[in-house]
């Protein structure tokens, strides 16, 4: 069966990254000093719960340190293993590197279903792991600084910078030792949003250039775009949302871990997450078929596939079977090695994982930013802005009288125009330049090189680069 020669997560990543380093010319030996994972620490540890020690295994690894402190989230789920664990950590040096974010790239897991556990048990645990990884400086912010991901959200990360600072009493940088904090914990606006904003912000540039529509067979532009989203979590939500309410896409079946839900005439997003959130899951939801056998909806017709929940959910086996001509990646890894085969030979046009969630680490970047500069993105220019603004608009109205009052400002311009941006506005501006900043450089290596015939090799190639050139310029 074509699923036993199926490569593994961290195969997976690895023969991606040799596809794209043999069209490099590295020095001898540099490309196997950026391919290996440089350590991977794992803590057993026990947490006396409903009376009894119960014992969980998680994993810290640190794939490059070419840039520190290194960067990457924490995975709570019942699959974590050293090979995933691994495999996401490697992604995160390429994914900081495409985006320009000055960090060395780790990943961190706990095999542990949330679910199973209340919020006092779940805080037990969260401070366990992090008091485990904060004494041998695998969260620090000067050395390791994680972020949420599948499983933990600004709960968690609240309390890992807690147990931070309690450690760390005289740390004046104790909130940077983690990212995805909630505001009043020194997090920053539009965090949450981040990854599926990004996800929103790569698909308008995609839609920008008329050579990557012709690749994919696209045409038009986002608006009334069926889009198929896999996982309704902080990523699939967010990008959904956005891509439905703001550029008119149709999000037409959403996939879920019991089922799938389909409507040719558009799900309401928020409804849906509404009814999982209360329900736990998509099962029973009144507005919409359910489809038990949700995998089976990522074979559905539709214009866009977004895979925002696990790895490996797009195989050897049913790549054929994929109709989607346009997938974005938001989860990491969905796409196997061998799947992105066969869909590169049909013409698939596949935005890449470490650039389609990269919004994610980078607003994480405007958060660590924050937090060592101690003040909120905004405070200082915002009403200076504002005033400077003022000056036109008080000068045009006056040149306006002047002329007889033949024309004037519509109040919704003059209202926008004299506002000064506050720190989400500043956050989301920062995000765009980044993706489409991010995406240019892919696509000048997608478009300008005849031997790269997709995103992703286009994606090695440019964050492979940057690593390089790191290396090379401070030596190992
Ligand atoms: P999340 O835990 O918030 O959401 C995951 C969702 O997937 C949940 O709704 C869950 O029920 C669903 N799910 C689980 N198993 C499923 C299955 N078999 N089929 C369909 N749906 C299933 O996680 P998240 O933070 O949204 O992360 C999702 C993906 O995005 C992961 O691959 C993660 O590594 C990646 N990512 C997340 C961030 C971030 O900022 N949170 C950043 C970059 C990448």
């Amino acid at each position: 069966m074509a699923r036993s020669k199926e490569p593994s997560f961290r195969e997976s990543v690895d023969l991606m990254f040799n596809r794209a380093v043999a069209l490099m010319d590295l020095p001898p030996g540099l490309e196997e000093k950026i391919r290996v994972c440089n350590a991977t620490y794992t803590v057993r540890f026990g947490v006396r719960l409903r009376g009894q020690i119960q014992t969980f295994t998680g994993y810290r690894s640190v794939h490059s340190e070419h840039m520190e402190p290194v960067k990457g989230g924490i995975r709570f789920s019942l699959g974590v293993n050293q090979d995933e664990v691994e495999a996401l950590a490697a992604l995160m040096t390429y994914k900081c590197a495409l985006v320009e974010a000055p960090f060395g790239g780790s990943k961190g897991g706990l095999c542990v279903d949330p679910r199973e556990y209340d919020a006092h048990e779940m805080e037990q645990i969260t401070r366990r792991f992090a008091y485990e990884l904060i004494k041998r400086d695998l969260i620090h912010p000067s050395q390791n600084v994680p972020a949420p991901d599948m499983g933990t959200g600004e709960r968690e990360m609240a309390w890992i910078a807690d147990q931070y600072a309690r450690m760390n009493t005289t740390d004046i940088n104790a909130r940077a030792c983690v990212t995805g904090k909630p505001l009043n914990a020194g997090g920053i606006s539009g965090r949450v949003e981040a990854t599926g904003r990004g996800v929103q912000y790569a698909l308008r540039e995609f839609f920008r250039d008329a050579r990557d529509m012709q690749k994919a067979g696209v045409t038009g532009s986002l608006d009334g775009k069926r889009v198929v989203v896999q996982g309704l979590g902080n990523v699939g939500y967010h990008a959904a949302k956005f891509l439905a309410q703001e550029d008119g896409a149709k999000i037409i079946g959403i996939i879920e871990h019991d089922g799938a839900l389909f409507d040719e005439n558009g799900l309401d997003v928020d409804a849906v997450r509404h009814w999982i959130v209360g329900h736990g899951g998509v099962a029973g939801y009144p507005k919409a078929a359910h489809h038990a056998d949700g995998s089976a909806v990522l074979e559905a017709d539709c214009d866009i596939l977004i895979p925002a929940a696990l790895e490996g959910v797009i195989h050897m086996e049913n790549a054929p079977r994929i109709k989607a001509p346009l997938i974005i990646e938001a989860a990491n890894g969905p796409i196997t090695a061998g799947a992105d085969d066969i869909l590169r030979a049909k013409g698939t046009v596949i935005i890449p994982d470490m650039y389609a969630n990269a919004g994610g680490v980078t607003v994480s970047y405007f958060e660590w930013v924050k937090n060592l500069s101690h003040i909120r993105f905004g405070r200082m220019q915002r009403r200076q802005e504002e005033a400077r603004h003022q000056l036109i608009v008080d000068e045009l109205e006056r040149l306006s009288k002047h002329l007889g009052d033949q024309w004037s400002m519509t109040p919704d311009f003059k209202q926008k125009y004299l506002r000064g941006a506050d720190e989400l506005e500043l956050v989301r501006s920062g995000l765009d330049d980044t993706m489409r900043i991010a995406y240019q450089a892919m696509r000048d290596v997608w478009h300008g090189r005849d031997d790269v015939e997709d995103l992703r090799t286009a994606a090695y190639l440019v964050s492979i680069d940057k690593v390089a050139k790191s290396y090379q310029a401070k030596g190992l």
